[in-house]
């Protein structure tokens, strides 16, 4: 039996969003288009489109896992390229009361790449698949909805100076914003989501840098958390393609991290510890520093949307963006393509198998939030923090400085809260009784 249940799919944006749902539809559609409002580049560089990208990004182990899935292979094609393995045993992690935590083998591996070149690479791996067609400098300005308002049925977009309108079976919005999907949902009569905000209001600043010959050789990555309420200021230091270090810091709340060399250099040195100051003090940068500011962490509820017009998808960003120190959205995105190929794949045989496609893959997706917004939430550490503080804030809190100390004593607690961290279990694992009773008991004992 045939998988294919549509002729045309509309993916708008080719960012790691994008390339993941293009690749999940190509199975079930004749045609899949891709397209995006930058010149797609011929090189590995950074595009206007996606100015984060040029901070650091984490591609974590269930987001790699997730790639893996709908593109075979594609984990040997970025270590080719240049990605940097890196396992738990390289990490060097500090955060407060442990400078640092326990360095260990876990079992858990990731990449580290900088985006341009993962995005580079996935770009070349999704254009082999014959039915997927990339179209750069084509902005899309709106989805076209049937005459009845029940369906999106097309987009009309502009591509070097020329309106063009085609139609498709479905429109997945991976533009990031979600600004098209939400005036579609207002042209057909939709009320708009619900949307919840975590205002952590948070200012990025990135540096790269050649890898020092002197590099320590005990650790390959370093993290640094802030003592945080008092402390905001955390980074993070990876190893990138070509021997090189990027180094992401930031701070929330009015911490704003500097935008010139000697700034940045400062506030490194400022930091809680001297480790990330230590090693790149005396390494040559490579480009100048590179800033970026996110005012919140926002999820909006598109499950809860009535009469969800048939034919329309919005996915990653445009569902819900986290704060990018957890290094989640490209992998949430990911997995969420995965989920979105299994739910095709399943309807394929149905007599209408795109009839409330939206509303299950806005439920099935919600397990595959849960975790990141749970880790979201931390940021109501913060007293400024704007939004609704989880009621049970304080005693999470204290679960969670107990569940540090417990995994510094025991391995298996560890690999747990990695495999969380990580996107590869969900967070509620770590409320297992088995864990639960443990942590209970270490919150009852004096540190
Ligand atoms: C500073 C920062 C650091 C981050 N670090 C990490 C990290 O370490 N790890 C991680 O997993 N995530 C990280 N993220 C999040 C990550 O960048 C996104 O979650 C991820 O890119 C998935 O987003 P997306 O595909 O939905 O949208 P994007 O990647 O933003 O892509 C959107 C695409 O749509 C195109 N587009 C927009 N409008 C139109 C239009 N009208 N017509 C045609 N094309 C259009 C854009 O050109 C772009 O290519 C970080 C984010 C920020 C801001």
């Amino acid at each position: 039996m045939s998988d294919l249940i549509g002729k045309h799919a509309i993916v708008v944006g080719a960012g790691m969003g994008g390339l993941a749902f293009a690749k999940a539809l190509s199975g079930h559609f004749d045609h899949v288009t891709v397209l995006d409002r930058d010149t797609l580049p011929a090189d590995v560089r950074p595009r206007h489109g996606t100015p984060q990208a040029r901070h650091l990004h984490v591609l974590l182990a269930g987001g790699l896992t997730a790639l893996n899935k709908l593109l075979p292979g594609i984990e040997a094609e970025l270590e080719r390229a240049g990605a940097v393995r890196l396992s738990s045993q390289d990490a060097h992690l500090e955060r407060p009361g442990f400078d640092p935590f326990p360095q260990r083998e876990l079992g858990v591996s990731w990449l580290s790449i900088s985006r341009p070149l993962l995005e580079f690479t996935t770009r070349q791996v999704v254009q082999r698949q014959k039915n997927i067609e990339l179209l750069g400098d084509c902005r899309v300005r709106e989805f076209i909805a049937s005459p009845d308002g029940s369906a999106v049925t097309g987009v009309r977009y502009e591509c070097n100076g020329r309106n063009e309108t085609v139609s498709a079976d479905l429109v997945v919005d991976a533009s990031g914003r979600g600004v098209l999907a939400l005036a579609a949902l207002a042209s057909t009569g939709v009320s708009k989501p619900e949307e919840t905000e975590i205002g952590m209001d948070i200012a990025y600043s990135t540096a790269v840098f050649e890898c020092p010959e002197d590099a320590p050789p005990s650790w390959k990555m370093v993290m640094v958390l802030p003592s945080a309420p008092n402390d905001s200021r955390g980074a993070i230091l990876s190893p990138i393609e070509d021997n090189r270090w990027i180094v992401s810091v930031s701070g929330n709340h009015g911490d704003v991290p500097p935008g010139d060399a000697e700034g940045f250099l400062e506030f490194v040195k400022g930091m809680r510890t001297t480790t990330i100051f230590e090693a790149i003090k005396g390494a040559k940068p490579v480009g100048g520093i590179i800033r970026y500011a996110l005012t919140c962490s926002a999820r909006r509820h598109f499950e809860a949307v009535q009469r969800f017009p048939r034919g329309l998808l919005p996915v990653g960003d445009a569902i819900c963006r986290f704060n990018p120190v957890f290094g989640q959205g490209m992998s949430v995105v990911a997995q969420e393509a995965v989920i979105l190929e299994r739910l095709l794949s399943a309807r394929a045989g149905d007599i209408d198998p795109l009839d409330g496609l939206a509303p299950a893959f806005f439920a099935e997706i919600q397990p595959v939030l849960e975790t990141p917004w749970g880790i979201a939430n931390g940021d109501f550490i913060y007293p400024k923090t704007s939004g609704q503080r989880p009621a049970d804030f304080e005693r999470r809190l204290q679960f969670n400085i107990a569940l540090v100390r417990l995994g510094a004593q025991d391995p298996s607690i560890h690999k747990l809260m990695m495999e969380v961290n990580h996107l590869l279990k969900p967070q509620s694992a770590l409320r297992e009784p088995a864990v639960a009773e443990r942590v209970a008991k270490l919150m009852a004992a004096p540190a």
